[in-house]
């Protein structure tokens, strides 16, 4: 079972004398691979601990390199990776915002490695991803990722590393992404839609075929509106639906027509899916917002 941020009984700062522990107290179940989630669930978690000559660690800023393609005798990188397995894990948790383990190895010798065995040092967010050609000549998948503070100072990172960091320009496009806070509501009703808008259709999807999508609450969460995170008040929605309808640009009556709301016309009827029914009267209470 993924579980995602921190373990129960494992504060940042925990070491542990080798992986077999790691796993035991289910910071890190895989043995062997760096990376632990899916491309459906996202990862929770990855060991930083030298085993790709690509990675880069500055502490609070991580430059990650996926897993696949080494030699399991030599650890010589002889073939390209591709985003699949534990390494479309990260692309899910950079597109829905999750937050990801970190622990570092002793094997890595850098200065922000334990001096031996391996520690826990808390959530980090997958600020971008990308693919490049990697020391050895073939392609790697690579990762920025940024430590999420929560109340702790974050450690200072020089300007030098910082840019350091950033890394050469990649080959491919870099996909950032804000934090989004993704309840197992909200993902419920994303995946019972496939990710499709529920207003417009459309489907965003990367080449190796992660959706994204984003869950819009009818009734807002939150003072003073009080909303319920439930299923029956979340809608699947693309962005621009979903910023056109947290502005009140878009409602929605009773039967599902959608409407503008400055001139009331319809534009088309909310798309259903089976096993997710919207909650009448949250759309009532989001007309009312908008139109008094
Ligand atoms: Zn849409």
């Amino acid at each position: 079972m993924l579980v995602f941020g921190h373990v129960p009984g494992n504060p940042v700062s925990t070491t542990y004398p080798d992986r077999r522990a790691l796993s035991y107290a289910h910071v890190h179940a895989p043995i062997q691979t760096g990376i632990w989630g899916t491309g459906e669930n996202g990862a929770v978690s990855i060991v930083v601990s030298g085993g790709y000559e690509d990675d880069e660690d500055y502490g609070s800023v991580i430059v990650y390199t996926g897993q696949g393609g080494r030699d399991a005798a030599t650890g010589q990188q002889v073939a390209d990776q591709s985003f699949t397995r534990g390494n479309a894990g990260l692309v899910r948790s950079c597109v829905e915002g999750l937050p990801v383990r970190v622990i570092r190895g002793a094997r890595a010798h850098t200065q922000f490695s334990p001096s031996s065995g391996f520690r826990y040092d808390g959530l980090f967010r997958v600020e971008s991803y990308w693919q490049e050609r990697g020391r050895s000549g073939f392609l790697v998948c690579r990762y920025r990722l940024l430590a999420l503070d929560e109340g702790r100072p974050a450690e200072p990172v020089p300007e030098a590393l910082r840019e350091a960091a950033a890394g050469p320009a990649p080959r491919a496009e870099v996909t950032s992404q804000r934090i989004i806070r993704s309840s197992a509501e909200v993902r419920g009703v994303k995946e019972l839609h496939e990710y499709v808008c529920q207003v417009c259709g459309a489907v965003i999807e990367t080449d190796d075929g992660i959706r994204y999508a984003e869950g819009a609450h009818i009734r807002p969460l939150g003072r003073p509106h009080d909303g319920p995170d439930a299923a029956s008040n979340i809608l699947c929605l693309c962005p621009n639906d979903h910023v056109r309808f947290d502005l009140g640009l878009l409602a929605v009556d009773d039967d599902l027509t959608i409407r503008r709301v400055k001139d009331g016309s319809a534009i088309g009827n909310l798309r259903l899916a089976e096993g997710h029914i919207p909650d009448r009267s949250q759309f009532a209470y989001h007309r009312a917002l908008f139109q008094g």
